[in-house]
């Protein structure tokens, strides 16, 4: 099977990102999201890094404009009629996930693969809302999706190895790295990376350092690119609270459970960077 169209659900900051780096590699893409505006913003966003890629003599006009001539916006799910895959990419939560791919699973073609780009969510219960568990697959992107090379691929458990291959090799056509990983909470990544930020909060929660020195810690003595809270904020404080309460409820351990600091900023609605104020604040 060739994928050349795709649907990515969810313009947000990972579902516009993975619907550029389709586009970029020659794929029509579909880019569906619930509102107009929503749709306004991923487009704006795609916009924006294509310009500065071609400002950065990476990329040329042409180039910049097919790939954004080979994106389409979409407020129908009904669009999915006539796609080769889909990449959901909408909030981290299980309701919504599972109600998308059962209404996916009436509308896509038969021979159609249906991915999520979950952070933590069992792969093989959202395959079990649809007809097709074997067609259903996890494509992990990490976040920002156009700059970082890792995609986590994760079976569930009736994923069937050629639909395994079809999207090792279309991971591949993104200029991106495939790993492959099974069904666990948190799959690799976030069950490592998650327990960390979640330790640093309560750090910060527990008064023994402030975010500005935590995070510093973690730069400079650690050598991490950006310190854990301002990962946090950069990741979304909604995602990183779902994320803890997967691994929480899947696990059924307490060593996984949430700081009740993050629970505190997303009641708040401090999300993080998307939200313009998570543990730091942020102009537009
Ligand atoms: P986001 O909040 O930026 O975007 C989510 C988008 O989905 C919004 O535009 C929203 O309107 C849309 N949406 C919600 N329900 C929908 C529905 N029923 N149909 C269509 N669109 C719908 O979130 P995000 O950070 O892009 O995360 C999206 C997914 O990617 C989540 O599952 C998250 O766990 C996963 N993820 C996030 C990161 C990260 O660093 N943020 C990294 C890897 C994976």
């Amino acid at each position: 099977m060739k994928v050349q169209k795709v649907m990515v659900i969810g313009a947000g900051q990972m579902g516009s990102g993975i619907a550029q780096v389709c586009a970029m590699a020659g794929y029509n893409v579909l880019l569906h999201d619930l509102k107009q505006e929503y749709l306004d913003r991923g487009f704006m966003t795609i916009t924006k890094n294509l310009t500065r890629q071609v400002d950065k003599g990476r990329m040329s006009e042409e180039d910049k404009a097919s790939t954004l001539e080979r994106l389409m916006p979409s407020l129908d799910l009904q669009n999915a009629g006539d796609v080769d895959l889909v990449i959901e990419a909408a909030v981290e939560n299980m309701d919504i996930k599972t109600k998308l791919f059962s209404q996916l699973d009436e509308i896509a073609p038969q021979n159609a693969i249906l991915a999520t780009n979950t952070s933590s969510l069992p792969i093989t219960e959202i395959a079990a809302a649809t007809k097709r568990p074997e067609k259903v697959i996890g494509m992990h992107f990490m976040n920002p999706v156009p700059v970082m090379k890792l995609v986590e691929i994760i079976r569930g458990l009736a994923t069937a190895d050629e639909v395994y291959q079809v999207i090792e090799d279309m991971t591949k056509t993104l200029n991106k790295v495939p790993v492959e990983v099974n069904d666990f909470p948190g799959f690799v990544s976030n069950r490592i990376l998650m327990p960390m930020i979640n330790e640093a909060i309560y750090t910060l929660y527990e008064g023994v350092a402030t975010k500005e020195a935590i995070d510093e810690v973690m730069k400079l003595g650690m050598n991490h690119p950006m310190g854990p809270l301002t990962l946090a904020d950069f990741i979304g404080l909604d995602t990183c609270l779902y994320i803890m309460e997967t691994l929480h409820e899947g696990f059924g351990d307490d060593k996984y459970r949430p700081c009740p600091l993050l629970r505190k900023y997303v009641k708040a609605g401090w999300l993080g960077k998307k939200s313009g104020r998570g543990f730091y604040t942020y102009k537009e």
